[in-house]
């Protein structure tokens, strides 16, 4: 039997293709897990619906993240749909292009709460949305997405690291509050992979280059490599692993000198 059958996930943050949601997506439905996707807006509604549709017996429902009312109306239809859930995939993260590339020291008002909102705080009101369904299945597990900026100064990064720090302290507090729940919430810490949200990065493509050189294993993270460790982080085979932040970034976070 594969070893999510019977088991159902709700996956936030595919854009196209080349989405580490898409990646985890496609490990956890392997393993049969039936899935809700959603995306943002019109704008993307035909590339998520045209992978979806090769998932069988997938959802796919319009959320966009910042609207308590599209949430709750998300989490109706995958209630109605599946009765229960017993995974929740957070691959979400938004900053105003003029506040990543300024000094940090510039950075708006509006564009701090916009990035903090989008990136961190729809955590843990995804999450308390949620709290019904995963009750029905005795339990669930969490998983979201980070980079190492979020602990360390990044050029270019700015803005999404602060935001990533506040997902990251999000993640422990969440996991320290609903353990009695049987609640599990950890994170990836994923390397540099070419993505339409990782363009949004002045220098991208040296920041690419300098991980692959630097990290110990001498090369950047596939996408399928992020899809394995997300299906271990939302299956059982990690039942004693929760507030953790998990680094998939073939070592690069170990090197100092
Ligand atoms: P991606 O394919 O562009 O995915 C980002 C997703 O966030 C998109 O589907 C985007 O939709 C969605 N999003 C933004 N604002 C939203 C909102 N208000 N409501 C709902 N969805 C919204 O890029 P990705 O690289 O796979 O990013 C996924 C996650 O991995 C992010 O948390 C990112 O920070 C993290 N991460 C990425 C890397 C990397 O190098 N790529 C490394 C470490 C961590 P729209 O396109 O409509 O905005």
């Amino acid at each position: 039997m594969a070893l999510l059958e019977g088991k159902t996930g709700i996956v936030f943050g595919v854009a196209n293709k080349r989405s580490i949601a898409w990646a985890i997506a496609q490990a956890l439905s392997r393993e049969g897990m039936r899935l809700a996707f959603t995306y943002q807006g019109e704008r993307l509604k035909a590339n998520v619906e045209a992978l979806s549709s090769t998932i069988p017996g997938s959802l796919l429902l319009q959320c966009d993240v910042t609207n308590d009312a599209e949430v709750d109306a998300v989490y109706a239809e995958v209630d109605r749909e599946f009765g229960r859930l017993d995974a929740l995939l957070h691959s979400v993260a938004f900053a105003p292009k003029n506040d990543l590339e300024n000094d940090f020291v510039n950075t708006s008002r509006d564009g701090f709460k916009l990035a903090h909102d989008i990136s961190a705080y729809s955590l843990v009101g995804l999450t308390r949305a949620a709290m019904p369904l995963f009750d029905k299945s005795g339990g669930g597990s969490i998983l979201a997405l980070t980079y190492y900026g979020a602990e360390k100064v990044v050029e270019g990064y700015n803005l999404m690291g602060v935001a990533k720090a506040s997902l990251e302290a999000s993640v422990r507090y969440l996991a320290a509050n609903l353990g009695p729940k049987n609640i599990r919430v950890n994170a990836i810490s994923a390397g540099p992979v070419n993505t339409l949200a990782a363009r949004g990065i002045k220098g991208f493509t040296d920041m690419l280059k300098h991980h692959a050189e630097r990290a110990p294993l001498r090369r950047n993270v596939e996408l399928d490599e992020i899809g394995s460790a997300g299906l271990f982080l939302l299956s059982n085979m990690s039942s004693a692993i929760t507030g953790e932040i998990m680094f998939v970034d073939c070592g690069y976070n170990v090197v100092g000198l």
